[in-house]
Formats: C-alpha cells, sequence, structure tokens
C-alpha cells in the first residue's frame, strides 16, 4: 500500500549541504502510480547555477591533490554506501518513476557498473611513456581532468544514468554539476548524501535543480568545460549545438527506434519471449526498449502476431508495491495522452489494433498514469508511429518480405541507437552485423546494452558527437591530454640551430 505523505520541499545540493531554492519557481514532482504530487522541486535561476560553479570551481584544488589511489578509495566507499542503502533507493527510484522494484534493482546494478569502471579510474589516466624517441628525448602522455564539468540527465533511469554520467567524471579529479530530471530528483538528491558519507570533499558533486534557465547557465558559463547530455533527440540536438558554439566538449545521447528483425527460421516463441520483456518493461520507457518488430514473410508475422496477442494478455500493469506487476505507469499525465494521441493517429493511418491497452483494467480506480500494453500491426514507414520514438507502451509490426526490405526499413530511419536478429542462420546474423547502420547490435539478444565497461552509444541522431555512455571512452572524455618531451643535456653535449624537420 502506498502511503499519503505530505508534499516535500526539496533542496539542491550545493558545497556539501542541501540548500534551498531562492529562484520562488517550483515544479511539481509526481509519484506516477498514484497520480499525486510528492514534491516540489526547486528551480534555480542562471545565478544560483553560476554560484555553484564558482564554489565547485574553488573546491577543485583540493580534489585534484589527491593522489589518484586515495580518490579511488573515495568512489569504493561510495559504491559500498549504494549496496548499504540499496533498499532505500529502489524505493526513491520507484516512487518517483513508477518502476517496478526488481527493475529499479536491475538499474541500480547496471549503475554501479560504471562505479567500478571508475574505482579503476588511476589505470585508465596512465597515459603512454616512449623512451628516446630520438635525440635522447623522452615523449610521454598523461590525462588531467578538465576542471568543472555537468551532467544533465533523463528521467528514465533516475540511478543509472547520472551514475553513468559522473562517477568517472569525479574519480579521474573533475568537480561535477549534475542537473538531474525535475521529473525524478529524489534519487540524485540521495546520491548526494551517499558521496558526502563517503568523504568526497564538500563542492565536488553539485546536485543543482532546474530546467531550461538552469540548463542554459551551465551551456554558456565559461568555468564548465564539459558537458555530458543524456535526454531525447531534439534536447540532444540543442544541447550539443549551443555547447559546442560555446567551445564546450559535448557529449549528447538522443533517443532510440529500435527494432528485432524476426526471419523465419527463428524460434518464435523464444523471439516473442524475449520482444515481450524488452518492448514493455519499464512501460517501454527505456531508450533501448524495441519498439517494434519486423517479420520477414506473411507466415512469420501471422504466426508472431498471434503469439505476441497471446503473451500480452497476460501482461499485469500496477503499482510496485505489487510485486507481481510487470510494468507500471508512464512518468505523467501527458507523456500518457502523448502516447494516446499516437495510438488514434496511427489507427486513422491504417495500422490495426492487434491489443488495446488504451483503459488498462487498473485506471478504473486510479489517478495514477497507466497505460497498458497495446500492439499496432501493419504499420508502414510512412506513419507517424514508425518515425517518431512514441516513449511509452505502444509497440509496433512492420511487415517486411526480405531480410534486406528489414534491413532497409532500420537503415532508412533517422536514429540508430539498437537493433537485433532473431534467427537461427548464421548467414543472416553476419549480413545483419556487417550492413546495419546502427550503434549497437544484438543476434538473439533482445537489448543489445553494453555492459559498464564496453562504450555505449547510438549511431544517426540518437548520438551528437563522439561522446559515449559507461565504457572507458568515459576518461577520455573527461580529461585533456599533454604529451611532454623531455630530455636533460649531458653538461658535455654540444648544440646547434636547425631549421629542417629532423631527417636522420
Ligand atoms: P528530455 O530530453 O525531455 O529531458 C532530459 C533533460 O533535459 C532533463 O534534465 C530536462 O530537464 C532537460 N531539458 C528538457 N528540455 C529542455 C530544453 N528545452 N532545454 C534545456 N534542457 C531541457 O528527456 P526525458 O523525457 O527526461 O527522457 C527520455 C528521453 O531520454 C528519451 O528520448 C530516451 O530515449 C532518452 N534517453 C536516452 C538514453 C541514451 O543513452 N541514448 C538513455 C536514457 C534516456
Amino acid at each position: 500500500m502506498i502511503v499519503k505523505q505530505d508534499i516535500r520541499k526539496l533542496h539542491h545540493f550545493i558545497n556539501g549541504t542541501f540548500v534551498p531554492g531562492t529562484s520562488g519557481r517550483f515544479s511539481n514532482v509526481y509519484n506516477p502510480c498514484t497520480g499525486e504530487v510528492i514534491a516540489h522541486v526547486p528551480l534555480a535561476t542562471r545565478e544560483e547555477v553560476r554560484q555553484a560553479i564558482e564554489t565547485a570551481k574553488s573546491a577543485l584544488p583540493q580534489w585534484t591533490a589527491l593522489s589518484g589511489g586515495k580518490r579511488s578509495e573515495i568512489v569504493q566507499r561510495f559504491r559500498q554506501l549504494i549496496k548499504e542503502h540499496e533498499e532505500k533507493l529502489i524505493e526513491t527510484i520507484c516512487e518517483e518513476s513508477g518502476k517496478t522494484k526488481e527493475d529499479a534493482r536491475g538499474e541500480i546494478q547496471r549503475g554501479l557498473e560504471s562505479v567500478d569502471l571508475a574505482i579503476n579510474a588511476p589505470h585508465m589516466v596512465k597515459g603512454e611513456y616512449s623512451v628516446n624517441v630520438g635525440g635522447d628525448i623522452n615523449m610521454f602522455s598523461r590525462k588531467e581532468p578538465l576542471g568543472v564539468v555537468a551532467a544533465i540527465s533523463p528521467f528514465n533511469f533516475p540511478v543509472m544514468v547520472p551514475l553513468a554520467q559522473t562517477s568517472m567524471a569525479v574519480a579521474v579529479g573533475n568537480a561535477i554539476i549534475l542537473k538531474p530530471s525535475e521529473k525524478v530528483p529524489q534519487s540524485a538528491l540521495y546520491l548526494s548524501k551517499l558521496w558526502k558519507e563517503a568523504g568526497l570533499p564538500d563542492g565536488i558533486w553539485t546536485v543543482i535543480n532546474g530546467d531550461q534557465e538552469a540548463v542554459r547557465e551551465i551551456l554558456e558559463n565559461e568555468t564548465v568545460k564539459a558537458i555530458h547530455f543524456v535526454g531525447s533527440t531534439p534536447v540532444a540536438e540543442y544541447i550539443y549545438q549551443t555547447g559546442t558554439k560555446y567551445n564546450k566538449r559535448v557529449a549528447a545521447l538522443g533517443g532510440g527506434k529500435n527494432f528485432m528483425i524476426v526471419m523465419p527460421d527463428a524460434d518464435l516463441e523464444k523471439a516473442a519471449n524475449a520482444f515481450i520483456g524488452a518492448a514493455y518493461g519499464a512501460a517501454s520507457q527505456r531508450c533501448m526498449a524495441l519498439s517494434g518488430v519486423i517479420p520477414v514473410g506473411k507466415e512469420t508475422a501471422d504466426q508472431f502476431v498471434a503469439i505476441l496477442k497471446e503473451k500480452i494478455a497476460k501482461i499485469k500493469v500496477g503499482p510496485y508495491t505489487d510485486e507481481e506487476v510487470d510494468f507500471g505507469p508512464v512518468i505523467s499525465k501527458e507523456s500518457k495522452e502523448i502516447i494516446l494521441g499516437y495510438i488514434d493517429r496511427s489507427l486513422k493511418e491504417g495500422a490495426k489494433l492487434v491489443t488495446d491497452g488504451r483503459h488498462p483494467e487498473i485506471a478504473k480506480n486510479s489517478n495514477g498514469f497507466y497505460l497498458g500494453p497495446t500492439l499496432l500491426d501493419e504499420v508502414t514507414q510512412e506513419m507517424g508511429i514508425f518515425k517518431d520514438e512514441v516513449f511509452g507502451p505502444v509497440r509496433i509490426v512492420v511487415r517486411a518480405d526480405s531480410l534486406q526490405e528489414a534491413m532497409n526499413l532500420i537503415n532508412s530511419h533517422e536514429l540508430g541507437n539498437g537493433v537485433t536478429i532473431f534467427t537461427n542462420n548464421g548467414a543472416a546474423a553476419r549480413k545483419f552485423q556487417d550492413e546495419i547502420e546502427v550503434g549497437m547490435v544484438g543476434v538473439n539478444v533482445p537489448i543489445p546494452i553494453p555492459v559498464g565497461y564496453h562504450n555505449f552509444a547510438g549511431w544517426k541522431r540518437s548520438n551528437f558527437g563522439t561522446g559515449v555512455m559507461f565504457g572507458p571512452e568515459q576518461a577520455n572524455f573527461f580529461t585533456k591530454r599533454k604529451t611532454i618531451s623531455e630530455k636533460w643535456m649531458d653538461m658535455e653535449e654540444t648544440s646547434q640551430t636547425t631549421f629542417s624537420f629532423p631527417s636522420k
């Protein structure tokens, strides 16, 4: 049972302390399972953000002066504290995002993979060394922190994405300004307590809550040297274009439209089980969720749709307090309206309703933002629901006559985050791997998300710039390379001026 509480007043976390907002502007934080406002989160002014950035800058020398090993110890303690406080974190994630407890546990586990990698930061910033590259010169490079850096997070992974964006940034010696989604700010604020308890010096981890105004300051402030953004494609593009205009290093990961190709030789039962979880889990609010399936051939399509229909009928939607639930509500009333709009338009455009999730049973007695699983068949390339990322539990079937036609549909899409094929045919799988234009590719794997020590990034309009999430590339993103050529003169040695590049 969800107990009704007073509306909490949330703060920012600046210089190791929770401080109230001064703007007088607030945003509602909802419990999507009940539709109730549970907290008010302050929306920072540009001046508040500016001051927070200055505080972070002042804290830097103390942090960068520590050895990599000492910094790692603090990150290790942070990891330990996340494990110790896991149940409280799960409750916080569930309450503000509506996802199930098992899903929240999984999200923390994936987030910890980034912390684990960050514990190894000293190894990752070792640099290179060459003895006597010519003329008794030794050459070496090292990776130095950038200074104050920022992360801007989406709502759908309140813990995993902030951990993936910030852990390495902190571990390699930067000070981080995190602006979480105003829809799920409590999880990031909770992480602040854990960093403090782990011994992170005040000012190195800042959580500034806000909307476009706060982001504007982050984009334009000269002290901020890099921005790591994860969110929707239009905002990612805006952050990339504006941030780079202000000479910042920018990683901007956007949305996805991820398809599963099902070949005629695939085990349809296994493929359907894989599809259902990856398509509808977390109410389809994952950038790597399967948005649709492309069965190859009419017979495969007819059989696959029939199996899906049977399985979808068994999906249970409800609040995270019910352990039997498969997925919860979507994040907001507005989001629910947008999703319903897509379903209605698709039906007018000629799509066929296989299962109708528009009015789930649970919604009759709850103000929560619930939608059941909808499946639409005979969707075509021209429809809006094919073109756009729809962040909610409506999934599509697009029919194709051949593997080539299925791949053409995917390759012509403007997004390219994830994709998968289910087949027992090695030649088909090989052709798919070679020719598909998507960043993260699965073969008989429903959601091909790289583990924490591999780099995560989509292609095309799913990712602007060359930044990644997770993975060793993060260490490069959050450091700048210095290459030093060093020579110590022999006292006896003579020297002379040369005007050309040495050729011997
Ligand atoms: P969003 O783009 O609406 O918001 C992301 C962040 O940007 C939030 O902190 C928000 O406050 C801020 N923001 C929103 N509009 C802004 C604007 N006009 N100017 C400045 N800042 C703005 O995304 P969301 O709805 O919170 O998250 C869902 C989206 O994130 C989906 O598109 C999903 O695919 C994507 N996502 C991508 C990945 C990935 O790795 N590629 C991972 C998770 C989520």
